[in-house]
């Protein structure tokens, strides 16, 4: 599942550090991510986050590069 930055069309997304204002949307499953690109925070869904967790998780594994 790719998840694309609402404002720049980016891939490269990352969970964004939770604030008190956010736990209303976390109620309803939407998770706050942070676009690497252009650095818009916004909202994804839970199903979004797991392959934002997932992906980011792969690219840490492939660290560092030979
Ligand atoms: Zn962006």
């Amino acid at each position: 599942m790719d998840v694309y930055c609402g404002r720049c069309g980016s891939l490269s997304l990352r969970p964004s550090h939770l604030r008190v204002g956010d736990f209303g949307r976390l109620i309803f499953f939407h998770y706050p991510v942070r676009c690497i690109e252009c650095k818009r925070r916004s909202f994804v869904t839970i199903l979004e986050i797991v392959a934002i967790w997932r992906e980011a998780r792969a690219r840490r594994s492939r660290w560092p590069p030979l």
